[in-house]
């Protein structure tokens, strides 16, 4: 829960507060204000009164965390140097939905995709090609989880019996709800159907589908949508590029898969993770 103050809230910095705060920048920024009022009162305990000491020390953390409050940070720059010194590793511990969608299995998509019929060797014989079989099966499928919402396959797939589903879409996720706990994260609401229509033609064919873990389920499905030859949405042709995503505290590169067409993001990946 945030506290707001009205007639503060004309000096906030929108940038770096509220939806946009940076959450490592902000606990670097509380500590180094405890640092220096330890360092006012040790001083004025020394040279000044204590009394008088620990009421400077008491304006110093006030003014400090005011600032942290109002601008997101009290030493100026502190966004940009958490970019450039925090290693990914410590940037991913504040980053939740990042851990959510990108939890790793020892699961490789490839051959079990491969035995299942949705892979086979392309016409040039140097890849592996989505086959048209599956292609026509799978996009029927997506089409049915588009019409009906998919909530009862959502249910389903997470082993679920009952509950309230919600959908929304933020930050370029879209967002899975059941009765108010988000349950899972997609890289878009294409991807999200095609996950879902993906389910229904994986489980009809691998024989242990049921076997598999929640996780490894999902990084076989997020490893053939790498497959798709047209968009789900709108059969547009689809492109594989990368991109540079600023978030409030790191800079980084995803690799996508997007539709020409209509703009849909199918597949998205940290670069490092190719
Ligand atoms: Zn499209």
């Amino acid at each position: 829960m945030s506290v707001e103050f009205p007639s503060l809230s004309r000096f906030r910095q929108a940038k770096y507060t509220g939806k946009n705060r940076c959450l490592p920048c902000t606990i670097v920024n509380i500590i180094i204000s405890i640092f220096l009022t330890s360092i006012v009162v040790i001083f004025g305990y020394i040279v000044i009164k204590p009394v008088i000491s620990f009421v400077c020390g008491g304006c110093v953390l006030i003014l400090s965390l005011l600032s942290i409050y109002l601008r997101g940070y009290l030493v100026p720059g502190t966004p940009e140097l958490t970019k450039r010194y925090f290693p990914p590793w410590l940037l991913t511990i504040f980053n939740k939905e990042q851990k959510i969608t990108e939890t790793e299995t020892k699961t490789n998509p490839e051959p079990i995709l491969v035995a299942a019929g949705a892979l086979d060797e392309c016409n040039n014989g140097t890849d592996l090609c989505i086959t048209a079989d599956f292609s026509d099966d799978w996009q029927t499928e997506i089409d049915k989880m588009k019409k009906s919402g998919g909530e009862s396959q959502l249910l389903d797939f997470f082993n679920v019996e009952d509950g309230n589903v919600e959908y929304s879409e933020r930050d370029e996720m879209f967002v899975a709800r059941v009765d108010g706990t988000i349950i899972g994260l997609w890289d878009s609401k294409v991807a999200f159907f095609a996950d879902l229509g993906a389910v229904q033609v994986l489980s009809d064919r691998i024989s242990n589908w049921s076997g598999f873990e929640t996780n490894e389920q999902r990084q076989l499905l997020s490893g053939l949508r790498l497959f798709a030859e047209t968009c789900p949405s709108c059969s547009g042709t689809l492109d594989f590029r990368t991109k540079s995503i600023e978030s409030c505290c790191s800079t980084y590169q995803i690799a996508v898969v997007l539709c020409n067409e209509c703009g849909a993001q199918l597949f998205k990946s940290n670069i490092n993770k190719i």
